[in-house]
C-alpha cells in the first residue's frame, strides 16, 4: 500500500510514466554513443590511420546529439505537462479543500498556515516536474551501465563496485540528515513568517501602541533562528555534495590508475578506458544529482505529506441531499455542549432553546459566556460535541452549507468584507443576485443612505476586508449581504456595538419590522433593542441563567442592571 502522499504524487506523475521510462531509456542508451565513439577513434582510428571511418563516425555521433536533443526536449515538455496537472488540478482540489473544511478545521490552526499550504504545492510543481524526477528516473540505468562497464572492463568491476557503495552509503547518510535540517528549516520559517503576519494585521495596535520595537525584536529572534537553521541545512547539503565531487574525482583516479595496471598487463586497451571513464561519468551523474537535489526531494516528499493529509480532511457538507423547501424559520438547540478542545471544560453546557418561527429574540449575557460561539453553532458552523440543532425539525447536520448559507443569514461582530464592490459584497460575489434584491437588501440594512452618496455608488471599493467603511458602516453591509435571498432566519452578533444613536434607533426599526416575517436572533447589550425583543435569554458561562418572554425576563434584568449582566 503506497502512503497517501506518494499516491497523490503517482497520480499526476504515474501517467506520464511509462512515456519518461521509454524516453530514458532511449536517452541512455545514446549516451552509449560517446564513449563508443571515443573507443573507436582511439582503438581504431588513431592506431590504424583510419581517416575514413573517422568521418563516419563523426556522421553518426552527430545524428545522435540531434536525437538525443529532441528526445530530451520531449522529456521536458512531458514534465512540464506534469507541473501543469499539479497546477491545475491539485491547485483547484486545494482551495475547494480548504474552502470546503469546517470552520472548526479552519480555526484550529494559524492563518498562515494556510497559505504556506499554497507553498506547498508549488514546491511539489517545482519538484515534480525538475530536475530531481529525471535523476530518478534514470537510477535504473545505473545498473545497466554498471554491468556493461564489468563485462567491457572486468579489471575495473570492484572500483566501479566500491564507488556505487560509497554513492549509495553517502546518499543515505545526506537522505537522514538533510531532510531532517530542512524539516527545521522550514518550521523556522514558518515561526518567523508568523510574527510578520500578525504586524501587518495589527498594525494599527502596533503603532498607537507604540509596540514596533518589541515586536523587532521578536522578528530578529525570529528571522536569526530561521537563518541560523538555514545555515545549518546549507552546510550539510554543501558537505554531502562536496564529498560527492570528491568521489568523483577519486573515482576517475582510482579507474585510470587501476587501468593502466590493466594495460600494461594487457587485460584492456587504452579505448576500453577512456570509455569506462566516460561509463563512469553516466553512473555518477545521478547519483550526484539526487545527492544535490536531496533538499528539493526532501521538501516535496513534507510537502505532498501536508497536502495530502488536508486533502484526506472530511469537509463540511457540500451536495444537497434533496432540494428541500424554504424552512419555516423554526430554530431549536436541543441539549447542546460545545468545547473547542476535547479535554478542554466546555464553552457552553447542555442549552436547549427554542425560537421562532419569526420573532425578535435576543442573547444577552457577560464577554466569554458563549454568546458567538452559541450563534455559530446555530448557523452550523461548529458542530455540537453533545446535542443538536433542528431546523425545523431537521437536523442541521444533514444540510449542505449552502443550504445553511441561503435559509439562515449571519452577520459576524466585525463585519469582515472581502476586496470588491460593496454590489459585490452584498451579493455575495454571486452574479445572479438581481440589482432589485440587491437593493431591497442594502435599504433594508440602511446601507442605501450612505453608499448612494458616495461618487462611485454600489460600485465603491471596500478596500482590504472593507478597510475603506467604518466599523459601523461595514456592519450595515454585513447586514445587507445576511440578507439577500431573504432568509427566513438571521442571526446577528452585535449589531449595534458600532452604530450611533440614530442608526442603533434605525436597526431596531427594521429588526422589529423583520421579526414579523423571520426569526432574528441578536447577541446585544442595547437596552433599545433588549426592550423590542419578544424572547431574552441570558447566557451565564455558558449556561442559560434566565431565558423567557422578554415582559417576564427584562425586569429581572433590570433589577440586575442590563449593563453590568450585558458587559
Ligand atoms: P462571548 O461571545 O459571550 O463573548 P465567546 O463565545 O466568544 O463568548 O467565547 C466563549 C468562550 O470560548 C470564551 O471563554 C473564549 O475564551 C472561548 N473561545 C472562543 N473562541 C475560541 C477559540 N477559537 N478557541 C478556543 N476557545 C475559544
Amino acid at each position: 500500500m503506497l502512503d497517501r502522499r506518494y499516491r497523490m504524487l503517482m497520480d499526476k506523475l504515474g501517467p506520464a510514466l511509462p512515456g519518461l521510462l521509454v524516453m530514458s531509456l532511449f536517452i541512455n542508451l545514446l549516451a552509449l554513443a560517446t564513449p563508443l565513439f571515443v573507443m573507436q577513434v582511439y582503438d581504431r582510428v588513431i592506431f590504424h590511420a583510419g581517416l575514413t571511418t573517422l568521418q563516419a563516425l563523426v556522421l553518426g555521433i552527430c545524428a545522435v546529439i540531434l536525437f538525443d536533443f529532441f528526445l530530451r526536449q520531449a522529456r521536458s515538455r512531458v514534465l512540464q505537462r506534469v507541473a501543469l496537472a499539479v497546477d491545475v488540478d491539485l491547485g483547484r482540489a486545494l482551495f475547494a479543500k480548504v474552502a470546503g473544511l469546517p470552520l472548526q478545521v479552519l480555526e484550529a490552526r494559524p492563518g498562515h498556515t494556510w497559505q504556506f499550504l499554497f507553498r506547498d504545492l508549488e514546491t511539489v510543481r517545482n519538484t515534480v516536474a525538475g530536475a530531481a524526477i529525471v535523476a530518478i528516473v534514470d537510477l535504473p540505468f545505473i545498473v545497466f551501465f554498471l554491468g556493461l562497464v564489468i563485462w567491457l572492463a572486468p579489471p575495473l568491476a570492484w572500483v566501479f563496485a566500491i564507488v556505487a557503495v560509497a554513492f549509495a552509503v553517502l546518499g543515505l547518510w545526506n537522505g537522514l540528515t538533510v531532510g531532517h535540517a530542512t524539516r527545521l528549516e522550514r518550521e523556522a520559517g514558518m515561526r518567523r513568517d508568523r510574527i510578520l503576519n500578525e504586524i501587518v494585521l495589527g498594525r494599527a495596535v502596533m503603532k498607537s501602541a507604540a509596540m514596533a520595537r518589541p515586536l523587532q525584536d521578536l522578528w530578529e529572534d525570529g528571522q536569526a533562528a530561521s537563518i541560523a537553521s538555514s545555515i545549518r541545512r546549507g552546510r550539510l547539503a554543501d558537505s554531502s555534495m562536496n564529498v560527492g565531487a570528491s568521489l568523483g574525482v577519486i573515482a576517475t583516479i582510482a579507474l585510470t590508475s587501476v587501468g593502466a595496471v590493466a594495460i600494461l598487463d594487457l587485460e584492456m586497451t587504452v579505448g576500453t578506458l577512456v570509455a569506462a571513464n566516460l561509463l563512469a561519468g553516466r553512473l555518477i551523474a545521478p547519483l550526484s544529482q539526487l545527492i544535490s537535489s536531496w533538499r528539493a526531494l526532501a521538501q516535496m516528499r513534507d510537502s505532498a505529506g501536508r497536502l495530502a493529509a488536508i486533502l484526506a480532511e472530511p469537509d463540511d457538507r457540500r451536495a444537497d441531499a434533496i432540494d428541500l423547501p424554504r424552512p419555516s424559520g423554526r430554530l431549536q438547540l436541543e441539549a447542546v455542549s460545545f468545547a473547542y478542545v476535547p479535554e478542554a471544560p466546555p464553552v457552553l453546557g447542555n442549552i436547549s432553546l427554542r425560537f421562532g418561527p419569526g420573532g425578535l429574540h435576543a442573547i444577552v449575557g457577560p464577554n466569554g459566556s458563549g454568546k458567538t460561539t452559541l450563534l455559530k453553532i446555530a448557523h452550523g458552523l461548529y458542530r455540537p460535541s453533545k446535542g443538536r440543532v433542528l431546523l425545523d425539525d431537521g437536523d442541521m447536520s444533514q444540510f449542505s452549507r449552502d443550504q445553511i448559507a441561503r435559509w439562515i443569514g449571519y452577520v459576524p461582530q466585525d463585519g469582515f468584507l472581502f476586496s470588491g464592490s460593496v454590489r459585490e459584497n452584498i451579493a455575495r460575489f454571486s452574479g445572479e443576485v438581481a440589482d432589485a434584491e440587491i437593493l431591497a437588501a442594502a435599504q433594508l440594512a440602511g446601507v442605501h443612505a450612505f453608499v448612494a452618496d458616495l461618487p462611485d455608488g454600489y460600485d465603491t471599493q471596500v478596500g482590504e476586508g472593507g478597510s475603506r467603511f467604518s466599523t459601523g458602516q461595514r456592519q450595515r453591509i454585513a447586514i445587507a449581504r445576511a440578507l439577500v435571498g431573504r432568509p427566513p432566519i438571521l442571526l446577528l452578533d452585535e449589531p449595534t456595538s458600532n452604530l450611533d444613536r440614530e442608526a442603533e434607533e434605525e436597526l431596531r426599526r427594521q429588526l422589529v419590522e423583520l421579526g414579523k416575517s423571520t426569526t432574528v436572533i441578536v447577541v446585544t447589550h442595547s437596552p433599545a433593542l433588549l426592550q423590542s425583543s419578544d424572547s431574552i435569554t441570558v447566557l451565564i458561562k455558558g449556561n442559560i441563567a434566565l431565558a423567557g418572554r422578554s415582559d417576564q425576563v427584562l425586569p429581572r434584568l433590570m433589577g440586575n442592571n442590563v449593563r453590568q449582566v450585558g458587559t
